[in-house]
């Protein structure tokens, strides 16, 4: 039995920011704490983020996170199970499985679910979302059942242009699918590029044999006489025949416990949070990508992670706080280094840039300067993302020398 002073930690969901929390927690507390983490995902946590290495040879255990934590006896995890609602007054939750849980200090750790632009047949066979281990392992055996049955290689279209629809069109050229990516934004990446990049991007991509149609809305979906997926028609009324869909337009965040609960949350979505991850009740915490804070809700593992060991030093009595978003973004997408840091789309009043461009090999290189032309802001690199390593703490510093340097290609 638990020692009367014994802080029953509750954590509903089992993901990133989850396992994070409890691997901080258990690793520093020195009171007796015992937590319980239930997810509905029916498996260990994963790493979210090499997802797409599914396509490219690596197996479900390669991503599943070391089980050892789950070896404390200071930790229950309990899977494919669902948090339905949460009792303030009494300080509990009940699941799916009609179990009651007790806690003192409540996680809320649900993360966020993939949107999905309303249109006429985004709920038909042969559509889907990207984000679990249950997606891919669908959009596969889709895959593979209907290319049998039409005796063919199908055709994908990939609705939503960021760098997770980058992603699973290339995850659907690994599967033999002739893929296209579709942007509503004039740009690709719009949120990390500009329009310089973005279109050097799309011909890294078009060489690598996956279309693109940027400034494109699709506006509806529609199903052959067996219900599923066969056209997707756009609003300039053209159409393309299409066998499989994948939607990566956004995330919503998983906030309707909270919101049942009467906790706050934003009207754009997100459990509001201050910044010690505390909710509008001081018994709930909320971490990862759910909580709002600052009026938005991020989708990046960074953030998720710092949300997790600022709630867990606030539950330490330490003064420590979240120090708010950065959305920097280095991937490497249809085998192109992209890199994105701080001020990249030069948002920031007299912002200056230094740029280096060669579209013929695909390389861009762009420095958002203040307007003193040596304080840098941040960049963009696509192509050649050897500076990012040496610029990325610079970031908010005056540049040694001439910030052309920088982007420049070597001489001789
Ligand atoms: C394909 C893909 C690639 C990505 N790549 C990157 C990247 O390169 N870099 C980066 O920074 N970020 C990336 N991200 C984003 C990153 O994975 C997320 O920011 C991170 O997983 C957020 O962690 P989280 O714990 O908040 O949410 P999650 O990891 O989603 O975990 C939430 C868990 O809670 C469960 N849950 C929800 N509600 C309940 C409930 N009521 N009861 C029980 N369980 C519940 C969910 O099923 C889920 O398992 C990527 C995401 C995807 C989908």
């Amino acid at each position: 039995m638990n020692s009367p002073t014994t802080t029953e930690i509750l954590i509903v969901g089992a993901g990133m920011a989850a396992r994070r929390f409890a691997e901080q927690l258990l690793t520093r507390a020195s009171e007796p704490v015992r937590i319980t983490m239930i997810g509905d995902e029916g498996r260990q946590p994963y790493d979210r983020t090499r997802l797409s290495d599914l396509f490219l040879g690596a197996a479900e255990e390669d991503l599943t996170f070391d089980s050892s934590l789950f070896e404390d006896d200071r930790i229950e995890l309990i899977v494919d199970d669902r948090v339905l609602r949460i009792d303030r007054r009494a300080q509990t939750v009940l699941t799916r499985s009609r179990q009651t849980h007790r806690y003192d200090t409540l996680v809320l750790a649900t993360g966020a679910y993939a949107a999905r632009i309303a249109v006429d047949g985004a709920a038909l066979p042969g559509c889907f979302a990207y984000r679990t281990l249950d997606d891919v392992e669908e959009l596969r055996e889709f895959v593979q059942a209907r290319s049998a049955e039409l005796g063919r290689d199908l055709r994908g279209v990939v609705i939503g242009g960021g760098v997770l629809g980058l992603e699973a069109a290339g995850a659907l050229q690994t599967m033999g699918v002739d893929a296209t990516v579709i942007q509503y934004a004039d740009r690709l990446m719009a949120t990390q590029l500009d329009g310089t990049a973005g279109s050097i991007v799309k011909r890294h991509l078009q060489a690598r044999g996956i279309a693109v149609r940027t400034g494109t809305r699709a506006t509806r979906i529609d199903p052959d006489e067996s219900g599923a997926v066969t056209a997707i028609e756009y609003q300039d009324g053209s159409f393309q025949r299409v066998d499989v869909v994948i939607f990566t337009v956004g995330m919503l965040a998983r906030d309707e416990l909270a919101r049942n609960a009467g906790i706050d949350v934003h009207p754009l979505g997100g459990i509001v949070i201050d910044d010690g991850c505390r909710t509008s009740d001081p018994a709930v915490l909320a971490i990862g990508e759910v909580a709002s804070y600052d009026g938005r809700c991020v989708g990046l593992v960074a953030a998720a992670y710092e949300m997790a060991d600022v709630a867990v030093g606030r539950l330490l009595g330490e003064d420590v706080a979240f120090s708010g978003y950065d959305e920097s973004a280095a991937v490497t997408l249809a085998g192109v280094e992209v890199v994105s840091f701080g001020d990249a789309l030069a948002s920031t009043p007299d912002a200056v840039d230094v740029l280096y461009a060669d579209p013929i090999a695909g390389v861009y290189k762009k420095l958002v300067l203040a307007e003193d032309a040596h304080t840098l802001l941040g960049g963009i690199l696509v192509g050649d993302a050897s500076a990012y390593g040496s610029l990325r703490p610079l970031v908010g510093a005056r540049l040694v020398g001439d910030p052309s340097s920088y982007v420049l290609p070597a001489r001789g």
